[in-house]
């Protein structure tokens, strides 16, 4: 018995010591350049700051969707990096913005029918009936963080919670960023997530915060969104050097 609790705790040393070894090649791998542009997010100044910051206020020639924010494109698509890791990737995409709380306009990325459950303070979610790139299914946006620390929401006054299939078209103003986190005490800039959410075949979206129910945006707004896409900057690119999915 007691070899067997040996056993495992030298496994479990182990297993932890793999994935810490895992984190660190993330952070000084191939995305030396990420981790570098992170760090000019944080600390830099006004200029650093503006140099990775990305507005696209059109959709890109030949994509359907628009960037619903402006700011440094940060955490993409399929991003391994904290507070994410490999098995439990991020799910959409985090537009952090230069400004305080409730400052930075979110715009409505397609045309859609926008819901707000009842106990959101801080997140939308749009129903696209038709998915441009795959006619015939419905898929959803989820815009989120749009609520200051306290929960006090920053979504225009046209979406109050409990707003069911409201219409918007694409470029509708949302609401501004924030930096809510839930009850989380982990401190997060000021950002928009932004996610592509499947239906889940009875009317309704599936649960956003599973990976496996989203989609790489990366075709939906012509840009190099996902992590694996490697690029140095997130610009209108109609080829970008990646696989989708
Ligand atoms: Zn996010």
């Amino acid at each position: 018995m007691r070899r067997l609790l040996t056993l495992l705790i030298v496994l479990g040393a182990l297993v932890a010591g793999g994935y810490l070894l895992l984190q660190l090649l993330n952070l000084t791998g191939r995305n030396d350049s990420r981790a570098g542009e992170m760090l000019r997010w944080a600390r830099g100044d006004a200029d650093d700051r503006a140099a990775l910051i990305t507005v696209q206020r059109e959709p890109c020639p030949g994509a359907p969707f628009l960037l619903p924010s402006d700011g440094y494109v940060g955490l993409l698509y399929a991003d391994p990096r904290g507070p994410y890791s490999a098995v439990a990737p991020h799910q959409g995409i985090d537009i952090f913005s230069p400004g305080a709380p409730g400052v930075t306009p979110v715009y409505a990325a397609y045309d859609g029918y926008i819901t707000r459950e009842a106990g959101w303070r801080s997140a939308l979610i749009q129903r696209i009936p038709d998915d441009p790139l795959r006619p015939g299914r419905s898929i959803w946006l989820y815009y989120a963080h749009m609520a200051d620390r306290d929960g006090a929401s920053f979504i225009e006054p046209a979406f109050p919670p409990g707003t069911r299939e409201r219409f918007v078209a694409r470029g509708t103003l949302l609401g501004y960023t924030g930096d809510y986190n839930g009850n989380s005490l982990r401190d997060i800039w000021v950002h928009l997530h932004f996610s592509i959410v499947l239906d889940d075949g009875r009317g309704g979206y599936a649960n956003e915060l599973e990976f496996a129910n989203t989609l790489d945006p990366t075709p939906y707004l012509g840009m190099p969104l996902n992590y694996r896409c490697d690029s140095p900057a997130v610009q209108c690119d109609p080829q970008p050097a990646c696989d989708s999915g």
